[in-house]
Order: structure tokens, then sequence, then C-alpha cells
């Protein structure tokens, strides 16, 4: 399904699918050499980051273990909470471990900043932030991000990932949401 079938739901295709690829590669890239002879172990942050990991992770030019975490700060509305809960715990003792979060985008920064804290108190090694899409006019607390892949408008958007009430998130680009289907 393209964006574009979806073209009276959405304002604005503001990253394209290809756009996303490349970038993906670039970052790939990057972390390959930043890691390299580390251990490294992706947590990825459902259900948000599950495309974003599933192209990153098979961007990366080696094999790497990877664990998921589900937390809630949104329920089914178009504002943060604020409130975090884990609704699915890691399956990995992160311990002396290397963890890069894959994050599909930061918001307020409310969701990683309580994962960051939560991640260092649990021992890790290192721990750095991958977020494809960040909205730095939206952000609450500043989240120290080591990857980021595109800045956006403080706007609510969806695709490649990203929900409105659980749909949405097999379409392939990454656009903002026409209001009149929220409110
Ligand atoms: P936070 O506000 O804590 O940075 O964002 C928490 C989570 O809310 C994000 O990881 C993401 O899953 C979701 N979120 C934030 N902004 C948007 C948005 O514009 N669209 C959608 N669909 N989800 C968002
Ligand atoms: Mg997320
Ligand atoms: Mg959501």
């Amino acid at each position: 399904m393209r964006a574009t079938d979806i073209s009276d739901q959405i304002t604005t295709i503001l990253v394209t699918e290809e756009q996303i690829q490349e970038k993906l590669r670039e970052i790939a890239a990057q972390v390959a050499s930043d890691y390299e002879g580390k251990d490294l172990l992706l947590v990825g942050v459902l259900k948000g980051a599950v495309m974003v990991m599933a192209d990153f992770a098979r961007a990366l030019p080696y094999n790497v273990p990877m664990d998921w975490m589900a937390v809630s700060s949104y329920g089914s509305g178009t504002k943060s909470s604020g409130v975090v809960q884990i609704r699915k715990d890691l399956d990995t003792d992160i311990h002396d471990r290397h963890v890069l979060i894959v994050e599909d985008i930061i918001d307020s920064g409310l969701t990683l900043s309580w994962l960051l804290e939560n991640f260092a108190s649990r021992g890790a090694a290192s721990v750095e932030v991958f977020a494809l899409l960040r909205k730095p006019d939206a952000a609450k607390v500043q989240v120290d991000s080591k990857y980021i892949g595109f800045d956006i408008p403080n706007e609510f958007v969806i695709g490649y990932g990203l929900d409105y009430d659980e749909r949405y998130r097999n379409v392939r680009d990454v656009a903002v949401l026409a209001p009149h289907v929220y409110s």
C-alpha cells in the first residue's frame, strides 16, 4: 500500500520510502564502524519501531541480536501522556551489554528519557539511541540521541510503523495525518 492510496486521509508526505532506505544505509554504515569489535544489542520499541528495526537490522553488514520492549505512553490518542508503563519487558539481561535503542520517533522525548534511565539502572555498558524521526519543536525533555534519521515538523504523522489507532503502520512513506481523521 502506498501512502498515495490514502491521499484523502493525509495532508503531506514528509519522508518517502526511498529517502528512508537511503538514510538507513547511511546510519547502518556509521553504526557498523562505531561498534566495530563490540558486542551490539539492538532493542526495538514496539510497535512503532517494527519497520525501522526490520530494515535497519538488515542494512547492517553483520548478524546482530535483537530484543524488544513494549511501553505505552500514548494510548490511542495523538498526545503523549508522559506516563510510561512497561507492557513487555526485555528477554535479555543487558548488564555489561552495548545497547542501541531503535525508535520510530522522538516527540516529547519522555518515553526515551525514561528508557535511557531504566536501561542505565540495569547496568548496560552503554546505551545509545537511533530514532528514525524527531520533532524538535515538541521536545519536553532533551534526549541525547546519537543517530537521527530526519527532523520533522510538530505534526501527528503516520506510516512506516507509526499508527493512528493501530492503522496506517503498513503505509510505506511517512505522512501527516489529515485532522479530519481524528477530530
Ligand atoms: P514521546 O512523546 O514519548 O517522545 O513519544 C512516544 C511515542 O509516541 C513514540 O515512540 C511513538 O511511538 C509515538 N508518537 C509520537 N509522535 C507520534 C506521531 O506523530 N505519530 C504517531 N503515530 N506516533 C507518535
Ligand atoms: Mg515508539
Ligand atoms: Mg501509537
